[in-house]
């Protein structure tokens, strides 16, 4: 299928980028990695009258710490972060996520922010950024704020992002203490969508107890989930056998999975368990 027409722009500021977004409204969309964007048009799912792309504004670029925050920038790709080996020891979802995600070609291209702002609930950064507790930062006409990843999400395939905002970055707090992680997915084949993925960010204390958990949820209900019983249950305590079982059945108590043509509501939720007590007991052993 070839998509309709429509005007292209490449904007090399994020104000040039706001202005565009404010004069065409909803027929204006943010081009970034396309691996979304293109495939909708494609369809025809998306007409957009004027593509705004962005990967010639320079600001959006890369990803630093500063102020106690990664700060990753909206044209950071699935691979910069795959094998980014800085990041690995204190943000060691990222890698463990991006390896996950779709193939090489759409891990070159697509981004991050892209990602997340495309709001589909079976996205697997949608998941990881809630296990550690990223707040998207977003630019509109009256400034920058920052919007905790719990509210970007709002419905399947719908942010809290206006007409004419754009997310410039996602920011991760910085750990204090050591951190384990893990990256969960089941898929029909290589390179799919998940039938359910489980993201576990621990974060533990020296004297051998949990300071955080975050879990999220991809394929769980309308948007990427918090499974925020089991990340209470298990903030203070020790990762030890009982715990872990504990919190794996917190954890179901969070999703509300469909059944569909990829398994039945009953059969994810065990997986959710079963994903859950393996991230667990792997982070035990690895954070001893
Ligand atoms: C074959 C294939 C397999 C895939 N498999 C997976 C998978 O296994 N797991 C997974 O999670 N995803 C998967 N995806 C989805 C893909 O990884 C992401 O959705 C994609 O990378 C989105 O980023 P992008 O930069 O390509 O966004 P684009 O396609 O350019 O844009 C997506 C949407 O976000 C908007 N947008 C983009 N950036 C911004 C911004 N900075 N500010 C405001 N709006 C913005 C656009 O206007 C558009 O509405 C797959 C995609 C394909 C094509």
């Amino acid at each position: 299928m070839f998509p309709s027409t429509f005007d292209y722009f490449a904007p090399k500021t994020v104000e040039e980028t706001i202005g565009l977004l404010q004069r065409f409204g909803y027929d204006g969309k943010i081009l970034a990695g396309g691996q979304s964007l293109l495939p909708m048009m494609k369809l025809r799912v998306a007409m957009p009258a004027a593509l705004i792309d962005i990967n010639h504004v320079d600001d959006l670029h890369g990803w630093k710490e500063e102020d106690g925050y990664l700060r990753i920038g909206a044209l950071t790709r699935h691979a910069d972060l795959e094998k980014e080996s800085a990041l690995i020891e204190r943000y060691p979802l990222l890698s463990k996520t991006a390896e996950w995600i779709a193939d090489p070609q759409v891990r070159n291209r697509g981004t991050i922010c892209g990602s997340l702002v495309h709001a589909d609930p079976g996205s697997d950064w949608g998941a990881a950024m809630i296990a550690m507790r990223a707040e998207v930062e977003v630019v509109g006409p009256s400034g920058v704020k920052r919007v905790p990843i719990d509210e970007f999400f709002v419905d399947t395939f719908t942010t809290s992002l206006d007409m004419d905002e754009i997310a410039s970055a996602v920011l991760l707090p910085a750990p204090v203490g050591k951190v384990g992680a893990r990256y969960m997915k089941l898929e029909r084949k290589a390179g799919d969508f998940a039938i359910i993925g489980v993201a576990a960010n621990v974060i533990k204390a020296y004297d051998g107890t949990i300071l955080d958990a975050g879990f999220g949820l991809c394929a769980c209900g309308d948007i990427p989930l918090r499974a925020e019983q089991a990340e209470q249950y298990l903030i203070g305590r020790q990762l030890d056998d009982e715990t872990i079982e504990q919190a794996s059945r917190l954890a179901q108590q969070s999703a509300r999975p469909a059944t569909d043509l990829r398994g039945t509501a009953e059969y994810k939720l065990d997986l959710l368990r079963v994903f859950i007590k393996r991230a667990l007991q792997e982070i035990a052993a690895e954070l001893k």
